[in-house]
């Protein structure tokens, strides 16, 4: 049934369900559009219409190819919209459900167009701060590029961020997936540039491998996993390849290399890549699942019990119901730097069912024993700040200025 959104757009049938509300395929004045209808609850929340407006230039002024064009901020009664180029296709999440891993040249190609986007984002002052690939979508009606692959396209610029941020601190529903954080954001700076580009690397590992490198396990673990530990290397992809994603994923963000720059030298390694299979890894051991935490306060809120899909969101707060496992938001409490260093010992964990492996980090089995007794509590205190999710603009022209509103409140 066609609903009207505004005066100008339509609404006909859902293409997904976010987090953040349903995306529509609609129509407007220029043809067909997908229409991102922000959740009833968000939409009558006065302060984060205010700030959606307050946003509408930044987010309407970001026009580079790889990039999904925001076109249209609509409020209109009960309606808060977000009107978007349409993308035939799926996102990179979905293909890699599909696929488990890419090819070498593939995914080297997908995080190229995805380096584009973010080196036009930063030099517009954008730090996109929810890199993921859920947020990566393949335009499956573009010309099919390196190794085969459709054109990425990035979407979700600031949306997690209007969504999310200290005014709605008492929501203590948003949870989500702590891979993709960088370690700076862990222990509590503002988020610039460089933290896309770590969850940019991060990614590429992920297609390459079929898991994120500190992923698995207890949300918390996998924070400290962010801030401790070194990248496990993948065996079977050229040497220039590996550096890059090492560079990438450095500790300090000054290290990393600046979003233009990774573009191009992941182009010039792309050739190296030609005819690469899907890479054979074998999955490390990893955590246990949340719900073997048998001193986790919070091992009876929902999830518990039942052995997820890895992804899956894990509430954080006890009783609070996880969204989806494409929930786009991460929001915690900032640990305390005794905690990221591990902290007191706790006792042994429950063995694992067997056959119940949890899929995820890429740590060495004996240091995944060793890391298992981690007594690391994620507080019931849900703080967007400097954890808060997603796509902070920055309020300047320079993308390395930390923006002004990234207040420093939820530091212990
Ligand atoms: P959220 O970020 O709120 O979780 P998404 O942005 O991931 O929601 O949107 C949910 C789904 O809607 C996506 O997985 C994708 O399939 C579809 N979608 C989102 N944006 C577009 C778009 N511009 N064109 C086509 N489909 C889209
Ligand atoms: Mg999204």
């Amino acid at each position: 049934m066609a609903r009207n959104i505004g005066s100008r757009y339509t609404t006909h049938q859902i293409l997904g369900r976010g987090s953040a509300g349903t995306v529509w395929l609609g129509e407007g004045p220029e043809g067909p559009v997908a229409v991102k209808l922000l959740r009833e609850d968000l939409a009558s929340d006065q302060e984060l219409v205010g700030r959606f407006v307050q946003e509408r230039t930044a987010l309407l002024g970001l026009d580079h190819p790889r990039v999904v064009k925001v076109r249209d901020l609509v409020v209109d009664g009960n309606d808060l919209a977000l009107v978007m180029d349409l993308v035939r296709g799926t996102d990179l999440r979905t293909r890699l459900d599909r696929e488990r891993r890419l090819a070498p040249e593939a995914a080297v190609a997908i995080v190229a167009d995805v380096a584009d986007a973010l080196a036009a984002a930063h030099a517009a002052g954008i730090v996109h701060r929810d890199v993921k690939p859920e947020n990566i979508l393949l335009d499956m009606e573009g010309p099919l590029g390196p190794g085969g692959a459709h054109p990425a396209l990035l979407t979700d610029f600031g949306v997690a961020k209007l969504i999310d941020t200290p005014g709605r601190t008492k929501a203590t529903r948003i949870i989500g997936t702590p891979d993709y954080l960088a370690p700076e954001i862990v222990e509590g700076l503002p988020p610039r540039a460089a933290v896309d580009i770590y969850a940019l690397a991060t990614v590429l590992y992920e297609l390459l491998a079929g898991f994120t490198p500190f992923g698995g396990g207890h949300p918390g673990a996998v924070l400290r996993r962010h801030v401790t530990e070194t990248v496990v290397p993948l065996p079977g992809i050229p040497e220039e390849l590996w550096q890059l994603i090492v560079q990438c994923l450095a500790k300090a963000p000054a290290s990393r290399l600046r979003a233009s720059e990774l573009a191009a030298r992941l182009k010039d390694v792309l050739p190296l890549l030609k005819g690469i299979p899907p890479l054979d890894v074998d999955e490390p051991d990893a955590e246990p699942a949340p719900e073997t935490y048998e001193e986790d306060a919070f091992a009876t809120g929902a999830g518990a019990g039942e052995p997820g899909p890895r992804r899956a969101a894990v509430p954080l707060v006890p009783g609070a119901s996880a969204d989806s496992n494409r929930d786009t938001h991460t929001s915690m409490r900032v640990p305390a730097p005794d905690e990221l260093s591990g902290g007191p010992l706790g006792t042994a964990r429950a063995p694992r069912p067997a056959g119940a492996r949890r899929p995820g980090s890429a740590r060495h089995k004996a240091e995944a024993v060793r890391k298992r007794r981690i007594t690391l509590t994620i507080a019931a205190v849900v703080v967007a700040g400097a954890l808060g999710a997603g796509g902070y603009l920055a309020s300047s022209g320079d993308a390395d200025t930390p923006p002004q509103d990234s207040k420093q409140s939820s530091l212990p």
